[in-house]
């Protein structure tokens, strides 16, 4: 990706303009899927570049440019989680933060995995070992003679240790170092991590720009796609596939309709799917329908709102709002069911009981079926 997003041009302005002001720590900050990874690489291609453009940009073509392209500049560093640098990987390389399908696994907060067998599985966190080896690269002096560079994402993956090891580096770090942290999530970050680094609210683009953004790309159906993304352009080319489309449509039709909603057949019939995934449309879907009953807004199905509007009497916003708590840790869970198909069940039988108000005099669910105690 060559270049920044044209709603990023003024946030790019601002901080091309010298490197005197620039600081050594940035928090590039705001919603997934906004392009604020490719943002932050843009940013280290340009501090590095030789001869950048008397526009403020990069020139491309340089041996420090080229360096970057082929993601081997002896002065830049990209710090990742090694399950975020495996799924870049996959998908050529290409700097985006990831879409929709990831967003939960980035709020991973588990313990850093130990032991011989976690080895299996590529860690979600940036370990101390990643952090320390920036100390070592801080160590040696500059190829260039200039900036050492180091992007850290998503900086909220950062595990304790990981991040109060950091906290030295940014503390002394030496002339002419440059910390780009990206975050989701800034609220995660230790606040003394915060209060070091200059704070870059990342721009969203408005739903006009982001639409033409996507029409652009190709996308059919622009509008669509962003309402079902949150209105983050990056994330919302995830949700241009008609397979997929298909797929959470008729999720959400089995879902949306409490009196036909079957948590056992449901489960059986899709505990071969992608879990995580199904977890993020559930989180949307409540998280509409909790909206729709403090506010009257929905933010991700709004050609369901005739749908969610005859819901809404039949929900305790209470047992709601527990309810998506008790998904955020499905969404962990979800990763490494023991056993995919109780898994589904068990959410589905707590949505359908959030939903629907049980009738006070009775142990019937919603759906007609009786509780059992197994
Ligand atoms: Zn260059």
């Amino acid at each position: 990706m060559n270049n920044i997003y044209s709603w990023q041009q003024e946030t790019w302005r601002i901080l091309t303009q010298d490197g005197a002001s620039l600081g050594h720590a940035l928090l590039l900050r705001g919603r997934q899927g906004i392009g604020k990874l490719a943002f932050a690489r843009q940013l280290a291609k340009f501090w590095l570049c030789q001869t950048p453009s008397i526009a403020g940009h990069p020139c491309g073509t340089c041996p420090s440019c080229t360096w970057f392209e082929q993601d081997s500049h002896p002065d830049f560093r990209q710090v990742e989680p090694e399950a975020v640098a495996l799924l870049t990987e996959k998908r050529g390389g290409d700097a985006d933060e990831g879409g929709s399908e990831e967003a939960g696994f980035y709020a991973d907060a588990g313990e850093e995995p130990t032991g011989p067998k976690s080895r299996k599985k590529p860690s979600r966190q940036i370990t101390i070992a990643q952090v320390r080896e920036i100390a070592d690269f801080l160590g040696v002096s500059s190829h260039q003679g200039g900036y050492k560079i180091i992007v850290l994402h998503p900086a909220e993956s950062m595990n304790p240790a990981a991040a109060n090891a950091l906290l030295k580096n940014l503390e002394e770090p030496p002339p002419l170092t440059l910390f780009i942290l990206v975050t989701h999530q800034a609220q995660d970050l230790l606040p003394t991590l915060r209060s070091r680094c200059r704070q870059i609210p990342m721009p969203i683009p408005d739903p006009a720009t982001a639409a033409a953004w996507l029409a652009q790309q190709g996308v059919g159906n622009p509008a669509a796609c962003l309402a079902s993304s949150g209105y983050a352009p990056l994330a919302a080319l995830e949700f241009d596939d008609g397979d997929y489309q298909a797929r959470h449509k008729a999720f959400i039709d089995r879902i949306s309709v409490p009196a036909t909603l079957d948590p056992v057949t449901l489960a059986e019939d899709l505990q071969k799917s992608d879990l995580p995934t199904l977890i993020r449309w559930l989180q949307k879907w409540c998280y509409d329908l909790m909206s729709f009953c403090t506010t009257g807004k929905v933010r991700y199905h709004a050609s369901r709102l005739p749908t969610i509007e005859s819901l809404a009497p039949g929900i305790d916003p209470r047992a709601l709002s527990a309810y998506l708590r008790t998904l955020n840790a499905s969404q962990r869970l979800a990763q490494h069911p023991l056993n995919p198909r109780l898994f589904l069940e068990d959410v589905l039988f707590s949505y359908a009981e959030s939903v629907v108000r049980p009738p006070a005099d009775s142990n019937v669910r919603g759906n007609g079926r009786m509780i059992h105690a197994d």
